[in-house]
């Protein structure tokens, strides 16, 4: 089978590592790539925001699935231009993807199908988010409503904060995705991201997992696209699970269904968990980047089977095989990042760590330089990633890795995966 993926993050490196492990995978290409995934798969040029030009690209190179890693090409179609192109597709249409690109889509839904979330109000005029603020008092979030690149929440702790967010976002800070507000109720507890996969009709779970946002240890400085993250989760307990599954994703996929706008794809949803209740704070409609690169290392090559059987409507008497292990991954981020931060610095120590089941070293920004080198090439650059009977054994597998990568330019918490280990 000849596969194409489209995206270049870390996210798209562990999809192509455990996609190739299985036999039916014949011919891999990763658009564009980077360098580490060049290792593993073929790296194509392409705009994969193009849905034309993938039709294209994949008709050219005898293509049989597609899988779309982020959620701009989803938000954007892209995922429905190729299928009604004839291609087998993994990810969810344009119109299922606002439960991503949309967050009063979300709300909307939660509405409709009783699913519990926070209190919120959605707004499009300023003078009528300032009011609301103004009756429900701090600590309180304000939330860009469209895409935003996971920069679009405040969680706002005092009143003036939360006026000064609606005024930055509702005055173009983030161009139309600000247009519109959701703000909403603080909701106190512990997040842990929750997979599933789901054709339109069958949820099947596949993992969950617990990130850092902060890029500090300890939780402190600016939130981030995220600097590790380990799975499972142990907050989310059968329990909690269960919960989850009929309180919130089961009554969402009914709903989306009844509207004609079915999901199909990986649905990660995001909980705050206090007493054994857990509560949507959001849903993305794709795989989380750290997190997606542990689940890999976890589920390996059985993937292509379940995206596959996804895609095509037969999830129903799928099975996920899971040994009973844990992973952590270690985000290596260039110094400044998530603000500026230099590009093309030199990463040394690579060749030299393991590769194996336990061990891998997924690359998200990085390029190679004319002389071989592996160089920085964005603000996140290296998901170290370590796989270990328990969560000890990944972590101390994982900083192992990170102790012997010689990139002065580059830092990384030190304290991944604190939560679940103290
Ligand atoms: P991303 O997709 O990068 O996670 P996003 O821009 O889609 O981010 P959300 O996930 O909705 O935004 O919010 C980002 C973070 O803000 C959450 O992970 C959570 O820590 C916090 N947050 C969001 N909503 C609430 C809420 N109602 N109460 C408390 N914290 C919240």
């Amino acid at each position: 089978m000849n596969i194409l993926i489209l995206g270049n993050g870390g996210r798209e490196h562990a999809l192509a590592w455990a996609i190739k492990q299985n036999p039916k995978c014949d011919r891999l290409i990763v658009a564009p790539g980077n360098a580490g995934i060049a290792q593993v798969a073929e790296c194509a040029a392409l705009d994969i925001l193009d849905g034309a030009a993938v039709v294209d690209f994949a008709a050219q190179n005898a293509i049989d699935f597609i899988i779309v890693g982020p959620e701009a090409p989803l938000a954007a179609g892209v995922a429905d231009t190729c299928r009604a192109a004839g291609f087998s597709v993994f990810g969810p249409s344009a119109a299922a993807a606002a439960l991503e690109s949309s967050k009063s889509f979300t709300k909307a839904i939660c509405d409709a199908c009783d699913a519990p979330t926070a209190a919120y109000g959605h707004f499009t005029h300023r003078d009528d988010a300032r009011d609301y603020v103004q009756t429900q008092g701090a600590p309180i979030v304000i939330k860009a409503d469209g895409l935003a690149a996971g920069k679009g929440v405040v969680v706002a702790m005092t009143m003036e904060e939360a006026l000064a967010a609606i005024d930055d976002m509702m005055g173009g800070q983030f161009g139309d995705a600000g247009a519109e507000v959701v703000v909403e109720e603080f909701m106190d507890g512990e997040e842990a991201s929750f997979f599933v996969l789901c054709d339109g009709k069958t949820v099947l779970p596949i993992g969950t997992a617990q990130d850092h946002k902060r890029a500090y240890d300890g939780d402190t400085g600016p939130n981030t696209g995220g600097m590790g993250a380990y799975t499972p989760a142990p907050v989310m307990t059968d329990a909690v699970t269960q919960k989850a599954l009929d309180q919130i994703v089961r009554p969402t996929m009914a709903a989306m269904a009844a509207r004609g706008t079915p999901f199909t794809g990986v649905l990660f949803v995001g909980l705050m968990i206090k007493d054994g209740q857990p509560r949507l704070v959001e849903y993305n409609v794709r795989f989380g980047d750290p997190e997606c690169q542990g689940l890999m290392m976890r589920l390996g090559g059985q993937v292509l089977d379940l995206l596959q059987a996804c895609a095509e409507g037969r999830l129903d008497g799928e099975q996920v095989h899971w040994a009973d292990d844990h992973a952590l991954t270690v985000v290596m981020a260039a110094n400044g990042y998530p603000g500026t931060y230099e590009k093309g610095t030199a990463i040394h120590g690579l060749g030299d760590l393991p590769e194996d089941s336990f061990h891998m070293t997924f690359h998200a920004g990085t390029a190679e330089s004319n002389e071989g080198q592996i160089i920085a090439n964005g603000g996140r650059v290296l998901g170290i990633t370590a796989r270990g009977d328990t969560l000890e054994q990944a972590h101390a597998r994982a900083y192992a890795m990170v102790d012997a990568i010689d990139w002065p330019e580059g830092f990384c918490r030190r304290d991944i995966g604190w939560r679940a280990l103290s």
